[in-house]
């Protein structure tokens, strides 16, 4: 069926924002998708694209359990934190599935570690803060850059503007001049 058509599928957000709050049995499903039949194909191609995974338990008898993947949990929080989005149009939402997901893991004393999510494939980034003399520079590992889009994250991200606004109080650092675009953009 392919990943977008996936999460185009009818009350495909319901299902995620249902799921975000733990595992369920397959019958529990049946709130938001009143047919067991539709809720099995759904399982089903979910679990293909790495969405979720399905656990067997034998509780008297055979029950099926439905748990989100990480990849899934990524999804299924930026659903719930933009609920507006369960009324957009499915190529809307087709759209939203392939934007990249940030997840800011720690900061350090010269860098801060992202993990960036997208279809599916996740990479963790290191991005240093390089000062020379008093003027900051950026470093990305993955990149191997000074700007790209890891860079413009530090000023988008209210937590990495926080860590970067903590470096410019210190000794009377500032920013090289290439980063201005963001501070015009984001701050
Ligand atoms: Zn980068």
């Amino acid at each position: 069926m392919g990943e977008k058509k996936v999460l185009s599928m009818k009350n495909i957000v319901p299902l995620f924002i249902e799921l975000l709050a733990g595992p369920k049995k397959m019958s529990e499903l049946l709130n938001v998708i009143p047919n067991y039949m539709t809720i099995k194909s759904y399982v089903s191609e979910l679990e293909k694209e790495g969405y979720v995974k399905t656990e067997e338990k034998f509780e008297g008898r055979k029950v099926i359990y439905v748990e989100l993947t990480e990849r899934g949990k990524v999804v299924a929080e930026a659903l719930k934190k933009a609920d507006w989005l369960a009324n957009l149009p499915p190529e809307q939402i087709e759209r939203f599935a392939q934007m990249k997901a940030f997840i800011h893991i720690n900061s350090y004393e010269d860098h801060v570690t992202l993990k960036e999510v997208h279809l599916g494939q996740s990479r963790i980034v290191n991005v240093f803060v390089r000062p020379k003399g008093d003027t900051i520079y950026f470093y990305c590992d993955y990149d191997d850059s000074d700007d790209c889009e890891h860079v413009e994250l530090m000023f988008a991200d209210i937590e990495l503007s926080d860590y970067l606004r903590g470096w410019l109080q210190k000794n009377g650092y500032h920013l090289a001049k290439k980063y201005q675009k963001y501070v015009d953009k984001y701050w």
